[in-house]
């Protein structure tokens, strides 16, 4: 068991800098072919970031746009989602998820997630459509989310999503890299949208996202809608659409940061595994289920109920800085209170929202300061436990 000492300073929760360490001055000589070229606006860089990306994720066509809420938006308007349809998504996940919905004038309702995988629960799509149907709303999609990067229980959700006549859309923002029965992510639903945000296991500097399908008919609804609707030409409008374009900039950095993200999803599973070695007798350390892969955007744990306030200020003191992803489940939100939930109501969600806390992660954490870090666990858990006079959960 890990002996270490707590941390002698604040350890990073994310270390952007590290990586910039890495890629040396790379991403400079890609920014300044851009300002040489000038091609700000869909540049060259845009299509090979699109091509590279439709590679490294084996799916059969990326849209790149200016975010990932931008991308589920993308996707949804594709899908033709008016006022009067339902989106079944996750009460368990960042507000985007369920916000673009709200966008379109359709309606998000809200299903529990598994308290093992964090993830969409496929046993609650059934209440869903109860409570979609009883508000007189017609059911046309799934959105899962891949919280903390590994995927949801697709093949699931794509059986139930069939028999119902509903597409099945993935937020990938989390999950780009990781893999479900062998398939990678990109490829397991109708449509996939993720997210390059800085902190995101693939960011770049400053806002980005993407879209992928495999259906080609897809492609060109797409594309019009990320510019305004346009069809025969830049003046020619033939839907309604917005301004979701990747700037040329940023396709110039992600592509730097690509071709190095294999080995950076290797090193944040190497990460992920010695947390799990070093945490899972005294806390509820994250799985993966069967034939997936995760990567690992963020390390959740659970701790016991009542005791996170505690353990967060006790390690803050120690020099590890954590994360609650998320504090309240959607349905909770005032900006979500008016939308349905499914008849049951989302107890996974809500107990989640108590219990989860996020630990530092990025693929530069060094073993010794990782050490360190699960020593400071180790102590705060102890103490708070002690405290507590219950030694178990
Ligand atoms: C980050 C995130 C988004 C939004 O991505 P942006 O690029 O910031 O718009 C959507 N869904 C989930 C689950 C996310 O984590």
């Amino acid at each position: 068991m890990s002996v270490a000492a707590p941390p002698a300073a604040p350890v990073p929760f994310i270390d952007l800098a590290a990586q910039r360490r890495r890629l040396g001055d790379r991403v400079d000589r890609a920014i300044a072919a851009v300002l040489d070229h000038g091609k700000f606006i869909m540049g060259p860089e845009v299509d090979r970031a699109e091509a590279a990306l439709a590679a490294f994720c084996e799916a059969g066509h990326c849209i790149s746009c200016a975010s990932g809420t931008d991308g589920l938006a993308l996707g949804l308007m594709a899908w033709e989602l008016r006022p009067g349809d339902a989106v079944l998504v996750p009460g368990f996940t960042f507000a985007a998820t369920a916000e673009v919905v709200a966008w379109l004038g359709a309606e998000p309702v809200f299903v529990d997630v598994r308290p093992d995988s964090f993830n969409l629960d496929p046993a609650g799509l059934e209440a869903g459509i109860a409570a979609a149907r009883k508000c007189g709303l017609r059911p046309r999609a799934v959105m899962a989310a891949d919280l903390f990067g590994q995927p949801a229980d697709y093949d699931a959700i794509a059986e139930f999503a069939r028999a119902h006549d509903m597409a099945v859309f993935a937020d990938a923002a989390q999950s780009l890299g990781a893999r479900y029965k062998e398939r990678p992510v990109g490829t397991l639903g109708d449509f996939t949208a993720t997210s390059f945000y800085p902190p995101k296991p693939l960011g770049c500097y400053g806002d980005g996202g993407a879209v992928f399908t495999e259906d080609p008919e897809r492609v060109g609804p797409l594309i019009s809608l990320r510019e305004h609707g346009y069809g025969s030409d830049k003046y020619d409008h033939v839907r309604i659409g917005m301004n979701a374009r990747f700037d040329t900039i940023q396709a110039a950095i992600l592509l730097e940061k690509l071709a190095i993200f294999p080995e950076e999803i290797a090193a944040r599973q190497t990460v992920a595994a010695r947390y799990g070695e070093g945490l899972a007798d005294i806390v509820t350390v994250p799985m993966v289920m069967d034939g997936s892969t995760s990567v690992w955007a963020q390390y959740t744990i659970r701790v016991p109920q009542g005791r996170r306030a505690q353990i967060v200020a006790g390690l803050k003191a120690r020099n590890v800085p954590t994360a609650v992803h998320y504090p309240r489940p959607l349905h909770r939100q005032a900006a979500f209170a008016r939308y349905p939930v499914a008849e049951g109501g989302l107890p996974v969600a809500e107990t989640l929202a108590e219990t989860v806390l996020s630990l530092p992660m990025h693929p530069y954490l060094q073993p010794d300061l990782q050490d360190s870090v699960i020593a400071a666990v180790r102590a705060v858990v102890a103490d708070v436990q002690a405290f507590s006079g219950n030694p178990s959960s």
